[in-house]
């Protein structure tokens, strides 16, 4: 299936994120139709490279530049190393980055891409649930710097994004598990039904039965591209999309990262989700109906005891998108809809002391 960006800025027309088992067999042919170059690169990190990275480099008669997998190489020492090795191969303005890996490969990868002899075209190929349906669309890329995550980036939208689910039968279950994680904020965020199908489903989803992954990857690439699309700079509404994200960026970093994103995710929408209720924003009962659902996919719901709600609080108003003076939230109403709209935004201030009461909860 085909699912279209579209966009009214930089790209005119927008893009086409294709879903589907065995697309990477045409890797050559798409990646010609969508986005013409007179040469490729490739680029991947050493863990993809062996799984992936070679066949599509070798489809395309392209260069391979990897390098080591994790988000500890979300660097711009990375970003530094791939931008000599473009130049040293004598890359020019006529090619294309195409990236295969996670959301560490996508990010990096299209961000070389957007600042490289001042931005060169990108195609994402995301090779894991979270990249599929969340990383690859959109057009953020950046690096992380020791003062926090993405802070160093651009927004570069790629020509076209090939989700190939087969990728998908390598991918570890705890992995595959983090990506689901932002399937049920999408969920939760846009569509009842879609969260339904995550419950009712469960077990086929993680199971990796082809129908039910082509259905999540599907709906949830419609639902964040529709956000996008929406609002193409993070303005208005794309805010609804850091739903369980202001406590998730909090507490992943209080765990050092030794949480995946996804997980960290999962943890802040359990915390979130109370504050919505807690301020009567939200139909009672919406929390564990949330928790329940992440809980069956083996994803935490509760941060950490050894961070205590000083440190995490902290953190929180260190949160780039954290505004001068209160402490703002994209907070669900119910299964399915956000509170906030054109006129109020998309974010809602809590009182501290109510976020703390709510942190203060650790088992
Ligand atoms: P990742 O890229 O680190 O991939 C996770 C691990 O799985 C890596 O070790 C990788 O080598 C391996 N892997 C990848 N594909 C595989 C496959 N098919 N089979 C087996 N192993 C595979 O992590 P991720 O969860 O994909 O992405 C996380 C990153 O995405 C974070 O840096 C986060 O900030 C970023 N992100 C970006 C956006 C955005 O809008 N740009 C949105 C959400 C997250
Ligand atoms: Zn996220």
């Amino acid at each position: 299936m085909t699912v279209r960006v579209a966009l009214s800025g930089e790209l005119e027309g927008g893009y086409d994120v294709l879903v589907g088992r065995g697309l990477l067999a045409d890797l050559p042919t798409l990646v010609s139709r969508h986005a013409p170059a007179h040469r490729y690169v490739v680029i991947s990190d050493d863990q993809v490279e062996r799984t992936y990275g070679r066949r599509a480099a070798s489809d395309l008669s392209a260069p391979l530049l990897a390098f080591p997998a994790g988000e500890g190489r979300k660097t711009r020492d990375t970003w530094a190393d791939l931008t000599d090795r473009l130049l040293a191969h004598h890359v020019g303005r006529d090619a294309v980055i195409v990236a295969v890996g996670g959301g560490v490969v996508g990010d990096v990868a299209g961000f070389v891409a957007a600042t490289y002899l001042r931005g060169i075209p990108v195609v994402q190929v995301p090779t894991t649930m979270l990249a599929m349906i969340d990383s690859s669309i959109g057009g953020k890329t950046g690096v992380n710097t020791p003062a926090g995550k993405n802070l160093v980036g651009a927004f570069h939208q790629p020509r076209l994004v090939l989700a190939d689910l087969a990728t998908l039968d390598t991918l570890p279950a705890q992995q595959l598990a983090a990506g689901l994680s932002e399937a049920v904020k999408h969920g939760v965020i846009a569509d009842a039904d879609y969260f339904a199908f995550l419950e009712r489903e469960q077990s086929a989803v993680s199971a990796k039965q082809d129908a039910a992954l082509e259905r999540v990857v599907a709906r949830s690439v419609e639902i964040k591209a529709g956000i996008v699309s929406a609002d193409e700079r993070e303005a208005g509404i794309r805010a609804a999309l850091n739903f369980g994200h202001t406590v998730g960026h909090a507490v992943e970093s209080a765990s050092g990262y030794s949480l995946l994103h996804g997980e960290a995710v999962a943890i802040g929408m359990a915390y979130e989700a109370r504050l919505a209720e807690r301020m009567g924003l939200a139909e009672s009962g919406l929390t564990t109906r949330i928790t329940d659902l992440l809980s069956a996919y083996r994803l935490p719901v509760v941060r950490a005891a050894a961070n205590s709600v000083d440190q995490l609080v902290s953190k929180m108003r260190n949160d780039k998108k954290a505004r001068a003076g209160d402490l703002r939230f994209a907070l669900p109403r119910t299964i399915g809809a956000m509170n906030g709209g054109v006129t109020t935004g998309w974010t809602i201030p809590a009182p501290e002391a109510l976020v703390r009461e709510v942190l203060a909860i650790n088992q």
